[in-house]
């Protein structure tokens, strides 16, 4: 038996056939490429292709447990719903909270968010995807009116010009970057420039490599629309027609990075390398800016955004094959997530709680009786008031805070304050199942139904085959239970996925007929063999288009309400915290090849661990020699924030003064290595996302322990 299926990880979405065969008396499950699926064409990268590894593990979490003791089912939600109603009862609603992940499914996000926004009146809705991409949505919603990525996979393949900016793809989004090269293969004359402090594997197909100062993008984009005004290149028509605010947001740039030389001082390249940068974007209309966590992980994520947007506008490069900004997500359903309104600062169905009468359309079509009315806890401030006490339970679902989440001592506090903490999740042991009061176990990647939707807005099934092993249950239907044990029965009373899907739909359309064109009121009325049948479609699907949108903007329509996109002016800025004496050393955060997050699935593939076996901190040989550090000894990293032990792995992809750990390995997989325990709380004001790529630290050669 076989389905066609979509990969659990990044935010590429590759199509994967997941075969499930008998040998004997075992199950033997193997998975290869779908050839059929429009982002990956049957290729998968080595994470992908080895996801049958990860399925039959030894570390399944099979029963409910409360207290470290397993119980039934009924028993454990009783427990969750009684204290919940209590707290709500003693100290209102924003006592609960939920802390979600990009890694479950669309249906799960949609009733979790209904749960908790309509019926126990809280916006206390965040999730992992916060630490991934709120950056990129806080930048379209100023540029456009609305989060609208606008571009697709094709447009990376048919630019002439690609700016990869704070993206190491070639390990981070395998087969986006395997689609990019074979395009430039095909045609030597597309140019790759690649915007990273550290020389990435991504720099193998970069023309240009621009190794700037950590932080300092912003400056280059900013210098970008102030060249393009001076170089004549500017679409006038558009500018005028279609965008407001044009005028400051370039007087602006022609202040904030009046020349050349300043620019390249501030980002510390070479006048030569930005130069080069502005010729071929002068002399090139199909670029397409291609940026991620570099971009997004920041104090001015935001900022960095529009910046790159104000010079796709200033161009008129947007809306065409081959040219527009593109923000690529890291989890497989950020996107998905953010479609149904699951963040703490979004309402429901691309409505925020400031969105004209949104709040009495949504309490309508839910019935709904306790909606919540302003914004929630976006992830670092819940955490922050779950250790003050404010946040007495809190559901966490698919994710592993205790990891992920900057200053681990700050997160482990919070959830020991914490009254009641729910995880689930399908592996019995990670650092965030260590801290529950109550587990929940939940379906995995090849039992689950679903839907999600990657970066360039494909929405793709996921399909379950495999039968739950133990108790394990779907997300969705937990949360369902749940909220019928507070006595919310009638709203989620679902039969399956598939009803949850069509309701999603539904109210993404609802009263909205010739208002807007970002719905998919198509799918309302599907039924369920047409949902099991549902092959790849990009959001939105709207009434009467069920083909989907392969590209935003075409029309130079945007969802602002006078149909402009908004140039926004930027003042570029460096990170929060910059080098001292005491914390000399910049470090800098991201992902090997063949790991995914904190490995709790990737950890369970033996042939995972080959490329890269153990943590490590990259460091300039130069800065090694000064410190007395040889290649593979152990460093002691410290900041104000914790301490980590590391093997030094003497490199030059790091420049001096510079360090670079990823940030996969975990207390379970390496003990004391957790790199967030360095990071400082430090987030973006609008997106509340954190500076994770950034923090000051100290160095030391260990010689004892
Ligand atoms: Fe999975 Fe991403 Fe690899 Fe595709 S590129 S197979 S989605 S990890």
């Amino acid at each position: 038996m076989s389905v066609k299926t979509t990969c659990p990880y990044c935010g590429v979405g590759c199509g994967v056939n997941l075969i499930d065969a008998q040998s004997e008396n075992e199950r033997v499950p193997s998975v290869s490429g779908d050839v059929d699926h429009p982002a990956n064409f049957g290729r998968l990268c080595v994470k992908g292709s080895s996801l049958a590894q990860t399925i039959q593990s030894d570390d399944r979490l099979l029963t409910p447990m409360v207290d470290g003791q397993p119980v039934a089912w009924q028993s454990a939600i009783d427990t969750v719903s009684a204290k919940i109603a209590q707290v709500v009862k003693d100290h209102g609603p924003d006592a609960f909270a939920f802390y979600l992940s990009g890694q479950i499914l669309t249906e799960d996000y949609y009733v979790a968010n209904k749960l908790a926004k309509g019926f126990i009146g809280t916006a206390n809705v965040d999730t992992n995807s916060r630490l991934c991409m709120a950056s990129a949505v806080v930048g379209y919603k100023r540029a456009f009116g609305s989060d609208t990525v606008p571009c697709n996979y094709e447009d990376l393949e048919c630019c002439d010009l690609l700016i990869m900016v704070g993206s190491n793809a070639a390990w981070t989004h395998p087969i986006l970057y395997q689609r990019i090269a074979a395009a430039k293969k095909q045609r030597p004359s597309m140019r790759v420039v690649v915007i990273d402090p550290r020389e990435t594997a991504t720099c193998d197909i970069a023309d240009l490599h621009l190794a700037i100062k950590p932080g300092s993008d912003a400056a280059i984009f900013s210098f970008l629309l102030s060249d393009s005004a001076q170089a004549g290149i500017l679409d006038h028509d558009f500018i005028a027609n279609h965008t407001n605010g044009f005028a400051s947001a370039l007087a602006q740039a022609n202040e904030s990075t009046p020349c050349v030389s300043f620019t390249a001082n501030f980002c510390g390249i070479s006048e030569q390398s930005l130069t080069s940068l502005l010729g071929w974007w002068r002399d090139t209309p199909k670029t397409v800016t291609f940026y991620s966590q570099g971009v997004n992980q920041s104090s001015s994520g935001v900022d960095k955004c529009n910046a790159i947007i104000n010079c796709h506008l200033a161009t008129g490069r947007i809306g065409k094959q081959g040219a527009g900004p593109f923000s690529i997500t890291g989890q497989p359903n950020a996107m998905g997530g953010r479609e149904v309104g699951g963040l703490a600062n979004q309402l429901a169905a691309h409505m925020d709680f400031a969105t004209p009468g949104a709040q009495d359309l949504v309490q309508r079509f839910w019935q709904a009786p306790n909606m919540a009315t302003e914004n929630g806890l976006k992830a670092v401030d819940l955490f922050q008031a779950m250790e003050k006490g404010k946040v007495k339970v809190v559901w966490i679902m698919s994710t592993n805070p205790m990891v992920s989440l900057p200053d681990t001592a700050q997160v482990r506090r919070a959830l020991e304050k914490c009254e009641l903490v729910i995880v689930s999740d399908c592996k019995a042991h990670t650092d965030t199942t260590a801290m529950a009061d109550v587990l929940f176990p939940a379906t995995g990647w090849s039992e689950k139904d679903g839907t999600v939707t990657n970066s360039e807005r494909r929405i793709s099934r996921q399909r379950g085959l495999l039968p739950a092993p133990g108790d394990a249950k779907h997300d969705w239907w937990a949360i369902c239970e749940v909220a019928k044990s507070l006595g919310f029965q009638a709203a989620f009373s679902y039969q399956g996925a598939h009803d949850i899907f069509a309701e999603h739909a539904a109210l993404s359309a609802f009263e909205n007929e010739g208002k807007r064109d970002f719905d998919i009121g198509h799918f309302s009325r599907i039924t369920k063999a047409e949902y099991d049948a549902l092959v790849p479609v990009q959001w939105p699907v709207p009434e009467g288009r069920p083909q989907g949108t392969k590209r935003m903007f075409e029309d130079k329509r945007f969802f602002t309400p006078d149909g402009r996109a908004r140039f926004v002016a930027i003042v570029p800025s460096l990170p929060k915290t910059q080098a001292s004496q005491e914390w000399p050393f910049t470090l800098n955060t991201g992902r090997v090849r063949d790991q995914w997050h904190t490995m709790t699935r990737t950890g369970d593939a033996a042939s995972l661990a080959k490329h890269t076996a153990q943590p490590y901190v990259e460091i300039h040989p130069k800065e090694a020699k000064r410190l007395g550090i040889q290649d593979k000894s152990l460093v002691r990293l410290t900041s104000p924030y914790g301490e980590v032990l590391l093997k030094a792995k003497l490199s030059r992809a790091v420049a001096p003064g510079n360090v670079f750990v990823p940030i996969h390995w975990t207390q379970q997989f390496a003990n004391a290595s957790v790199v967030s325990n360095l990071i400082p709380q430090v987030v973006d004001p609008l997106s509340g996302q954190p500076e994770l790529k950034h923090a000051q630290v100290q160095l030391e050669a260990v010689t004892n322990l």
